[in-house]
């Protein structure tokens, strides 16, 4: 039996992020020049980690996504997947990463029990690379999508945040290369959360429009998985290709969200949009037992009633939906950065 929020929604997603720490600068996520990180006798060690997501699968958990920042930045990652791993009840483990460092890592993650990997790529263009990511790096995700396939990684998918006017123009070839590499494409409308203080909604590529290049181009697509509890509504091709698109804008799937995210320093937030958590580090450090844990989990998520994107949208429809956080907020308070959160 899962443990249903305020909303009847179960807990059962958990997006842990390893590091705020990021090699890359996207423009829809860290556009500033300077950021304030989390301190680092803050950032949980693997012990802590593993404690945490243990106390998270003893209520429910079944997926857990390693995250950041970028997670192949946290040093011996692969120690913390051996250990996550041998968590009776944990289903699927896998990872989001911007792949500039994933190929040379690959087999050793794979050995270590990572079961899958998202790898995120927004342009098949060098220098729109370098405009979109504010560094170098294109040839090494490239590689990290081949060296995914090599290694016998399974449903690997690409997260392709589209921007009008960037890179709405690729997604065609952002398709055809998904397909060339045997991942499946998940096209991500743009989102005003945190750190994406250059947002506005004519930027917005919205999920009608992706569909509608897609079936232009492909024939029609029909639905697949209409259950499915996924952020991602996943649509099927006459030849038997999967694509998915995350309309978190414009279609936002509060009413069926299963996810809540830590933070590298033990922060619990229970939405993508929530700009307040619970400090779990507080708890793990004051020699919390596993079952204390386990109430505070209960505890906060019976409390729970977060439906931030669909509040976004409600305000939007009053013409009240501005930039969530004014530059000078998220300075105090890197907690509501999207790079701290993981996405
Ligand atoms: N660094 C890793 C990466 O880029 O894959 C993991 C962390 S990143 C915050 C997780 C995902 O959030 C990425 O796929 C990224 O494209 C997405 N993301 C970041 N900012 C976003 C925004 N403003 N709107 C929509 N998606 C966003
Ligand atoms: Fe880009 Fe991910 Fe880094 Fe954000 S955290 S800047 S999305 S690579």
């Amino acid at each position: 039996m899962h443990l249903a929020d305020r909303l009847g929604r179960p807990l059962a997603d958990l997006r842990l992020s390893v590091t705020d720490r990021c090699n890359l600068r996207c423009s829809y996520c860290m556009p500033e020049e300077e950021y304030r990180w989390l301190p680092r006798s803050d950032i949980l060690r693997f012990e802590e980690l593993t404690t945490l997501v243990r106390a998270f699968v003893g209520c429910g958990v079944e997926d857990v996504r390693l995250t950041g920042g970028e997670p192949l930045l946290r040093r011996d990652i692969e120690q913390l997947v051996t250990m996550l791993r041998g968590i009776d009840g944990l289903r699927d483990l896998s990872m989001t990463t911007n792949g500039l460092l994933f190929a040379p890592m690959a087999a050793r993650l794979k050995a270590a029990g990572l079961d899958r990997i998202t790898i995120s790529l927004d342009t098949l263009q060098p220098e729109r690379f370098r405009t979109l990511a504010r560094r170098e790096g294109l040839p090494q995700v490239l590689a990290s999508l081949e060296a995914a396939q090599a290694h016998g990684f399974r449903h690997t998918k690409i997260d392709t945040v589209l921007v009008r006017g960037i890179n709405d123009d690729e997604i065609v070839p952002l398709f055809e290369h998904a397909r060339s590499v045997g991942a499946e494409i998940r096209y991500i409308e743009y989102m005003d959360v945190g750190g994406a203080t250059h947002w506005s909604l004519d930027k917005v590529v919205p999920a009608s429009e992706i569909l509608a290049v897609l079936e232009r181009t492909y024939g029609p697509a029909r639905r697949v998985e209409v259950e499915s509890r996924a952020p991602a509504k996943r649509w099927l091709l006459a030849d038997g290709t999967v694509f998915g698109i995350v309309a978190s804008t414009t279609q936002p799937f509060c009413g069926t969200c299963d996810r809540s995210r830590v933070t590298a320093d033990g922060m619990w937030f229970h939405c993508l949009y929530a700009t307040h958590g619970t400090n779990l580090r507080a708890l793990l450090r004051a020699g919390a037992t596993n079952e204390e844990l386990r109430d505070a989990l209960r505890h906060g998520w019976r409390a729970r009633e977060d439906r931030g994107a669909q509040l976004r949208l409600e305000a939007q429809a009053q013409a009240e939906r501005g930039t969530l956080a004014e530059r000078a907020t998220l300075r105090d308070n890197p907690h509501l950065e999207m790079h701290t959160r993981g996405g």
